[in-house]
């Protein structure tokens, strides 16, 4: 090992006086490729047929691919998750009022502010993440015509309970599934659940089409409105039923999700072998949390999620945070700060935190951490050490932050 960058001591981490211990920065959410030769080989074949979008050969072998590994009945694929969101949205009828997490990445908010129907953001359950059941029934209006929940980390939501209501209050229900591909709910793939369920296939998620998405649901007049609507409403050559936009997605973009769909497995297990190793390697930290995720159901492990407990700790997350990145881990913090504290919903809402207790306390305390292909097992071992040399000695380094501080701002004056 390279005696420089040792991590030993609250000295030797890069924040204080010590080199990064690593030399190339390592991002959450580094794109994973399946077999190139396969994916070059699919693109010549492209080129040679010149049938580059509009329902080529290789967008309808990817839905059906994907249909079976759902067990679902249609699969409907986009040129990516936020107009997949935006056309099932639309295609459900949506209107007036949505209620749907605040804790979730933006685009779940957007794609219904975008059509000009109003986000009621609702709080969270502070183990599972996902949206609390037993506050949606309280945030019903006359206006509510759905809920748009979200299977957070890949972990699905409640989804019984939700159901449930959604059928007492005759709602539409569609889930925002972008974290969970490959992932099931009571031993059946997500995917099949509510009115329509959305996967992102974007280059960050762990199974990716360069960008894409795709809607999945069992219902068959909901799936051919959402064929419509995807392709400016077009029933023929000449003909058009609906308003609709272009969500298509290009030949190319299959060419990659087929290819990747042939590595799925592995992709898994990769994930899975890191998840293992952090959880191993950061078990007995006090104030330190790694979400876990339930071993009777599938499962992408796409996500490691730290959760950082300042009082038990001693440490902030964004300090944690600070130092990480110092050392070249560009840990994240999702979804920080909360959707209801972003533009335009904090301008709209500036109240809506009072609703949010979990959510406003959650998004202070996550930080997600480097996993899939771009991290080996030795690198997993060093951002392990640091963290623990980081919450260890937590007085010392909060010590020496707030020197540093004064010395800047002695230097500043
Ligand atoms: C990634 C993501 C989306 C958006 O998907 P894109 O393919 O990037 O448009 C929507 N919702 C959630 C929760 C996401 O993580």
């Amino acid at each position: 090992m390279n005696e420089k960058n040792a991590k030993s001591n609250v000295n030797s981490l890069a924040i204080f006086n010590g080199h990064p211990k690593f030399k190339e920065k390592l991002h959450v959410g580094r794109p994973n490729i399946g077999d190139r030769v396969r994916l070059l080989n699919r693109i010549n074949d492209i080129l040679d047929r010149r049938w580059l979008t509009n329902n080529g050969i290789y967008l309808e072998e990817f839905e059906q691919r994907l249909c079976e590994q759902l067990g679902v009945k249609h699969c409907i694929v986009m040129c990516n998750g936020t107009v997949a969101l935006e056309i099932a949205i639309r295609a459900a009828d949506l209107k007036g009022e949505v209620i749907l997490p605040s804790f979730t990445f933006i685009a779940t908010a957007h794609a219904l502010q975008w059509q000009e129907i109003t986000p009621v953001f609702c709080d969270i359950d502070p183990q599972s993440h996902t949206i609390n059941p037993w506050q949606i029934e309280s945030l019903i209006t006359p206006r509510t015509t759905g809920i748009l929940a979200v299977h957070l980390w890949g972990n699905a939501c409640d989804i019984e309970s939700i159901s449930k209501i959604a059928r007492k209050h005759h709602l539409k229900l569609l889930f925002d599934a972008a974290h969970a591909f490959g992932c099931s709910y009571k031993g059946q793939m997500i995917g099949n659940f509510g009115d329509a369920e959305v996967f992102s296939f974007h280059a960050t998620k762990f199974f990716n089409s360069f960008e894409g998405g795709a809607v999945a649901t069992n219902n068959d007049e909901l799936a051919s409105k959402i064929r419509l609507m995807r392709n400016f409403g077009f029933s023929g050559y000449d003909q058009v039923d609906y308003i609709g936009t272009n969500g298509k997605m290009s030949e190319i973009s299959a060419a990659m999700g087929l290819t990747g769909l042939e590595s799925l497995e592995s992709f898994i297990q990769l994930n899975r072998k890191n998840y293992n190793q952090y959880a191993d390697e950061l078990s007995d930290i006090k104030g330190l949390r790694l979400f876990s995720y339930k071993t009777s159901e599938k499962c992408n492990y796409q996500y490691v999620i730290l959760e950082i407990d300042e009082e038990l700790s001693g440490l902030s997350r964004d300090t944690l945070m600070s130092i990480l990145w110092a050392e070249n881990v560009l840990a994240r913090r999702y979804f920080y700060p909360g959707s209801h504290r972003m533009e335009p919903y904090r301008s709209y809402f500036p109240h809506a935190g009072l609703l949010l207790g979990e959510t406003e306390k959650l998004s202070q305390r996550i930080l997600v951490l480097p996993t899939g292909a771009s991290v080996t097992s030795p690198e997993i071992s060093e951002i392990c050490q640091v963290i623990r040399i980081s919450l260890s000695n937590s007085r010392e380094i909060n010590q020496r932050l707030r020197e540093k501080e004064s010395k800047v701002s002695l230097v500043g004056s």
